[in-house]
């Protein structure tokens, strides 16, 4: 059993150990002085989030912050594993992962093929530098129909902009993406704009929803503009909301509902509309940990009782271990990927953690 006590504990002695107060660590992690003040009082665990940046900045690996203490290193495999499976059924429980058997080859949905995008920023006054910006640089990958794809990478390592560029609001310097065979990268606007609003789903952290619309009419709204007629819209809502637990709120203001809530009406609005593609940027970023995994649950029932296809981006690897493939970003490139084959959630969320570690390791000079 993971000991939070042992943990905070350990956490406190390494902290003591750098010369540091409470504080001082506080600062470095932009966190608040009560955070590690609980933490080492074992009163509650850091955020997963903050588990490498704390360990480089207390000089120990990752197993033995879990572990809460020094590990020798002829011990180091055998109690790595040991520890890290505990911690990470902490956290998701035990479920078993249900693969999807299919016979045929699977279309992809998306292709995106050498993609890349150059900010060009002019610069001000006398300055002559350059300070264009490579936000992604040479991009390729499929994503089939019916999968749920996750994008990692560190804060401004391009993700946004990749997500923007086959959301067709912004458009690539170079390369191609086609979606369900369509080219989209040098659509005209308002091409792009009907496209959008036909084949694509959006499920981002802020600005889903319309606060002067109840639940019930900005899901209708969508169906409106897709021209469905009226009397199957009521019928469509309510089925789709019973799946998604929002039944009781239909009549409710975004601004009277959680959070959590609020993210699962956006789902339903986006896949209401039947969407080739549903593109979700950081959507459980402003969400607690239980809202988060509702949403994910939603997110993956989507996948597989919807026949979604998925392209989530997020920074969190409790997020990412519903994803059936992980592609890393790094400085505008892809550097690696991860696919779950028969895999569970555990183990999978492992094999992220492991290489999120190896991508920091090759970083080091
Ligand atoms: P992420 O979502 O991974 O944090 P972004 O895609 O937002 O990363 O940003 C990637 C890089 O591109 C960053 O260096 C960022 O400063 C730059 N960038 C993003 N948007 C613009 C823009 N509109 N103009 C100029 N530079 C941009
Ligand atoms: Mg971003």
């Amino acid at each position: 059993m993971m000991n939070q006590v042992k943990i905070g504990a350990f956490i406190s002695e390494r902290r003591k150990a750098k010369g540091w107060t409470q504080s001082q660590l506080a600062e470095k992690l932009e966190i608040t002085d009560k955070a590690i003040s609980k933490w080492e009082t074992g009163r509650s665990m850091p955020d997963l989030s903050l588990f490498l940046p704390l360990c480089t900045l207390l000089d120990v690996t990752l197993n033995e912050l879990f572990a809460g203490e020094r590990i020798a290193e002829d011990k180091l495999k055998e109690k790595a594993d040991e520890v890290l499976m505990d911690v990470i059924t902490n956290w998701l429980g035990h479920d078993k992962w249900e693969f999807k058997e299919s016979d045929t080859a699977p279309q992809n949905v998306l292709e995106v093929v050498n993609v890349s995008k150059l900010y060009e920023t002019i610069s001000s006054g006398h300055e002559t530098e350059n300070n264009s910006v490579l936000a992604v640089n040479d991009v390729s990958f499929q994503i089939p129909h019916g999968s749920f794809v996750g994008i990692m990478g560190a804060s401004g390592s391009g993700k946004t902009t990749l997500l923007n560029l086959i959301a067709t609001i912004d458009k690539p310097t170079n390369g191609t993406i086609r979606i369900s065979g369509q080219d989209i990268a040098d659509m005209p606007d308002a091409a792009a704009a009907e496209f959008r609003r036909s084949h694509l789903g959006f499920v981002f952290q802020e600005y889903n929803l319309l606060e002067t619309l109840t639940i019930y009419e900005n899901i209708a709204l969508a169906l409106t503009i897709k021209e469905v007629a009226k009397e199957n819209i009521r019928p469509m809502i309510q089925g789709l909301s019973e799946k998604l637990n929002i039944s009781a709120i239909l009549d409710k203001f975004p601004y009277e509902v959680s959070g959590g809530q609020r993210q699962r009406c956006a789902c339903a609005r986006a896949i209401v509309l039947n969407p080739d593609i549903i593109l979700a940027d950081e959507p459980t970023g402003a969400l607690d940990s239980h809202a988060a995994r509702q949403l994910l649950d939603t997110l993956s029932m989507l996948c597989r009782e919807y026949s979604a296809t998925i392209l989530m981006v997020t920074h969190d690897v409790m997020a990412a271990s519903y994803c059936d493939r992980i592609l890393f970003m790094e400085d505008g490139e892809i550097k690696a990927s991860l696919n779950r084959e028969h895999e569970n959630k555990q183990n999978f969320f492992a094999d992220i953690l492991k290489k999120i570690e190896w991508i920091e390791r090759r970083k080091m000079p």
